[in-house]
Order: structure tokens, then sequence, then C-alpha cells
């Protein structure tokens, strides 16, 4: 079922501020409203130890709801899951290597423009659902599936970006 309510507040913020104030620049405000609320952030990654390469699987964090696509409890995560990354300018660019081609931080960070189904243009998150940019009604939980069977999950990347 989709959710169409939005639990980011994107209201009052300065217009189509993402196109001309630097990422470090940013309000706290405007640095969360960035997320588009793909939900590829919370899947589980596996690294190729060899060339560092990183590819996304299916298998969500255990906090992560398939139906909503947002965590399940974003408040409280860390005492749930320690290791999840609260991005910020700070730790953007050595999480680059990790985060999703469409990923609004890496998007700007990289100097590239937002997709039209970003929930600031397009004015609503369903977009990014609609553009089969997320993972909404897509993944499975981490403990159904053993980790390693984690490498018949893999999703190709970008999605939804043809
Ligand atoms: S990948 Fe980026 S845009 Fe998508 S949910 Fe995570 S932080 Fe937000
Ligand atoms: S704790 Fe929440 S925000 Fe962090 S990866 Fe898991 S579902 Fe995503």
């Amino acid at each position: 079922m989709t959710d169409t309510s939005d639990p980011i507040d994107r209201s009052g913020l300065r217009p189509r501020y993402w196109e001309t104030v630097p990422l470090d620049r940013m309000t706290q405000k405007e640095w969360e409203a960035l997320c588009d609320g793909c939900g590829k952030c919370c899947l589980n990654k596996l690294e190729d130890e060899d060339t560092g390469e990183v590819a996304l699987t299916r298998i969500a964090c255990r906090l992560f709801d398939d139906s909503t696509c947002r965590c399940a409890n974003y408040d409280i995560r860390h005492q749930f899951v320690p290791e999840c990354i609260s991005l910020s300018p700070k730790n953007i660019e050595g999480s680059l290597y990790w985060l999703p081609e469409t990923c609004a931080y890496k998007l700007l960070w990289t100097g590239k423009p937002l997709f039209d189904w970003h929930p600031l243009i397009s004015g609503t998150p369903d977009s990014v659902h609609a553009a089969g940019v997320s993972v909404q009604n897509a993944t499975l939980p981490e403990f159904e599936i053993s980790e390693d069977e984690w490498e018949d999950h893999l999703i190709e990347e970008p999605l939804g970006c043809d």
C-alpha cells in the first residue's frame, strides 16, 4: 500500500535552495529535506574485497518498513542499529562509494542536478515510488535470509533512471 504522507517537513524552504546553497551551508531542515525517501541506503550491501565495489541487495535493515519505505523507528534507530550512518556534510565524501547513484546527497555533492521525481521538485514523495526509484514493496527482511545467501539478491543500480 502506498503511503502518501511525507514524514519530512519540506515547507518554508528557500526556493530551489539545492541549486544555489552548498551542502555544508544548508540549514538542518534543508539538509533533511534533500532525502527523497528511496530507502536504498537501508539495504544491506556487499563489498568486493578486491575491488572495493559495493553492490546493493534486496535485503533490508531490520528496522526498514517495506510498505512505507521508511525506517520504522528513525528517531531512536541507533538503539537498535548502532551502525546506521547519519549522513552529514562531514561524512558524505567518505560515504559516496556505498550510496546509491540516485541519492540526492550524492548527486549534489558530485555536481549533478536532482531528478524531476524528487519530492522537492514534484511536490510529493509518491513520485519517487512512481518513478520506480524506491525499493518500496521490493525488499526482504534481513532476519529471513542468511548472510551467505545475500549475493542471490543483488539489485541493479541505478533503479528507475533509464
Ligand atoms: S539513498 Fe539518499 S535519498 Fe535515498 S533514502 Fe537514503 S539518504 Fe535518502
Ligand atoms: S536503522 Fe533505519 S535509517 Fe538506519 S539503515 Fe536501518 S532502516 Fe535505514
